[in-house]
This record gives C-alpha cells, sequence and structure tokens, in this order.
C-alpha cells in the first residue's frame, strides 16, 4: 500500500494491538457521512436519493467526533453528500487531526477552491477527490459538463497550497481496460496525486444508474487486462497488493466488512455503507447486533456482484500482517 511511512506505522500498530487484545472485529478506517447533500448528482450515487427532510440535516461537531471516540478507530474517511457544503466541516477535519487521527476529506472539488483556507495541510489529512475518469467520462459520470476541468484545476490549487491530494475512481462496465490505463496514468504521472483509489461501482439500490454494474467475472477482466505486464506497480494505488489481487482474481476473500463501518446522520449503518438494513447509535450495538454471517457473496443476493474496498480491503490488509512473505511484499510495493 502506498501509504505514507509514518501512516503505515501508525495502522501496523493498530492491528498488532487488536492482535494482542484477541479482539475478533474492530474497525479500520470510519466512513464518516456528516450529511447527504450534494452540490452534483451523479447517475451511479445512492446518497443524495433520500428525501428532501434528511438532505438538509448536518450532524453537529460532537456528535461526529464522539462516535469516532466510542469506536476508537485510526482512520476516517469523510464524505457524504459533499462535506464541504457542511458549515462546521474544517472544525471536524481539526477536531480529529488532533486526536492523530488520518484523516480523508472526500470532495467532488467543485466547492474546494472557494473552501480551500478553512484547512491547513497536515501530514494525517488528505482531499480525496472524486474522478472517474478522463473529461468526456468523468463529466458523463457526475451528469454535469465541465466538471473535470475544475476539478482538475481544483487539485492543482491544492497541491500549489501544500495539501495531499489523493484520487477515488469508480469504474463502469463502460469502461475499458485502456480506459482504466489512461485516468491512472493521468493521476500518477500528469497529475502526480499522492495515492489512488480505484473502486468496482457497487449497485445502489437507490441509485438512478442501474444498468451499468460490474459483475464479478467482469470486474476480475477488466482489472486483470488493466494490470497486465506489471503496469499496476508503478501507479501510486492506495491498496494492498493481496486487495489488488482479489480485483484481478488471484484471490477471493470473505467480506469484513466490520473494519470499514459507516456513521450517518441517520447513526451505524448495518451491515455496510452500501447496504441499509438498519440503524444503531453505537459501533458496540453495530458489532453486536448484526449478524455478519449473513452477508458476503454467497450469503445475501445483494452481496452477489460486491468487490468493494469497504468489505475487502480489510481483509486483504489483515492477511498481509499476518503473513511475513505478504507483508514484505507490501513493503516493497511502497
Ligand atoms: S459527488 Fe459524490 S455525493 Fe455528490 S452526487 Fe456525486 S457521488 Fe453522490
Ligand atoms: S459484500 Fe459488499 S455489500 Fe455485502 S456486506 Fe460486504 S461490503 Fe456490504
Amino acid at each position: 500500500m502506498d501509504m505514507p511511512w509514518h501512516q503505515t506505522l501508525r495502522l501496523g500498530t493498530y492491528l498488532f494491538k487488536q492482535k494482542m487484545l484477541r479482539r475478533e472485529k474492530y474497525p479500520i478506517i470510519v466512513e464518516l457521512e456528516p450529511l447527504f447533500a450534494c452540490n452534483l448528482a451523479c447517475a451511479g450515487c445512492g446518497k443524495i436519493a433520500h428525501p428532501a427532510s434528511v438532505l438538509k440535516q448536518r450532524m453537529p461537531v460532537e456528535q461526529a467526533v464522539g462516535a469516532i471516540d466510542e469506536c476508537g478507530a485510526p482512520m476516517v474517511s469523510i464524505a457524504g453528500g459533499e462535506p464541504l457544503m457542511h458549515k462546521q466541516i474544517d472544525e471536524i477535519v481539526q477536531r480529529l487531526l488532533d486526536k492523530k487521527k488520518i484523516v480523508f476529506l472526500c470532495t467532488n472539488a467543485v466547492l474546494l477552491p472557494k473552501h480551500l483556507h478553512r484547512f491547513t495541510p497536515h501530514r494525517n489529512f488528505a482531499f480525496m477527490v472524486h474522478i472517474d475518469g478522463l473529461r468526456e467520462r468523468h463529466d458523463a459520470s457526475v451528469s454535469k459538463e465541465g466538471v473535470f476541468d475544475q476539478a482538475v484545476d481544483a487539485i492543482k490549487q491544492a497541491q500549489a497550497a501544500g495539501f495531499r491530494v489523493m484520487t477515488n475512481t469508480t469504474f463502469f462496465d463502460t469502461d475499458t481496460p485502456q480506459d482504466v490505463i489512461d485516468v491512472l496514468d493521468f493521476l500518477n504521472d500528469d497529475l502526480k496525486v499522492d495515492n489512488m483509489q480505484i473502486s468496482p461501482g457497487f449497485a445502489y439500490e437507490k441509485a438512478p444508474d442501474q444498468e451499468h454494474w460490474l459483475g464479478v467475472e467482469q470486474t476480475r477482466e477488466l482489472f486483470r487486462k488493466s494490470f497486465a505486464d506489471g503496469r499496476r506497480k508503478k501507479w501510486r494505488l492506495n491498496h494492498s497488493p493481496l486487495f489488488l489481487d482479489f480485483l484481478e482474481g488471484k484471490r477471493d476473500f470473505d467480506c469484513t466488512a466490520w473494519a470499514v463501518p459507516s456513521y450517518s446522520i441517520k447513526g451505524w449503518q448495518k451491515p455496510c455503507y452500501l447496504l441499509e438494513d438498519g440503524y444503531v447509535d453505537t459501533y458496540r450495538e453495530l458489532i453486536d447486533d448484526t449478524d455478519w454471517d449473513a452477508y458476503g457473496r454467497g450469503k445475501d443476493d445483494r452481496c452477489s456482484n460486491c468487490m468493494a474496498h469497504c468489505g475487502y480491503e480489510p481483509t486483504a490488509v489483515v492477511a498481509t500482517l499476518g503473513s511475513l512473505r505478504e507483508t514484505l511484499r507490501a513493503a516493497v510495493s511502497s
């Protein structure tokens, strides 16, 4: 995984401690959603379809920080909706950094230039910009022309101001291996972002576009061809080698969604941020009240096409640390 060394060390220490404490289920990174409102309306988005009464809600700072305190995860990914539309998002970020959390702020970047002054560069903080492809592809994905150019310009402004910038790219069945290669080459070599995350699109029940999700075999073929000729090694991908093997179909894992829980204005979401089987007030209740054996591919039909990072990357990370060979491989790849 191409994380900075101090973050890798922090994560490794945390995971080792969980092992020593013999904890079976624990959070690694929380998907914190302090609002669902957004300034865009992407076709594949399952968040903005909430009713207006929900879209206008904002999570108070104390509630956000309290939830992260209660679960104890070392990393927080703040998403939404568009987090920059939350008036106290800078305060939430700073409070989490003060608690030595590693924080990613996910954004479509349209509002980033206007809000950049609210944040300070920090070695444990990065903007995670949503870029689904090159200009035509990204603008189609977000259903609005001009957003790709706005996002690229915002990334350059953030980099110039000294911020770490990462990207998150979701692929659909309309993407070819060459599309994957072209966008990752652009982000890696031209924009020189710090790290890139990739994800096969998941069939959110609420998303307007229900036609272009990738099946498991399609996902494996897409990434096998995209990663051919050792290409994946040159990209600064924010994933463990075992998770990339999983995407290519070289390895298979069980879902461990309890490690990437989602906390939103509705509470802790059961069982993960992709499905919506109810909400509870605490992480402890999420762990205790969820029938984890009922989820994952082969167990629940809604999981059958899921190869998402939130279900399978933690399994890969734990498997990496459980094997000296894989730990060395991850170290060499970073
Ligand atoms: S930018 Fe993100 S939150 Fe907003 S509509 Fe698109 S996918 Fe949904
Ligand atoms: S397989 Fe995917 S959709 Fe199903 S519980 Fe795991 S992460 Fe959620």
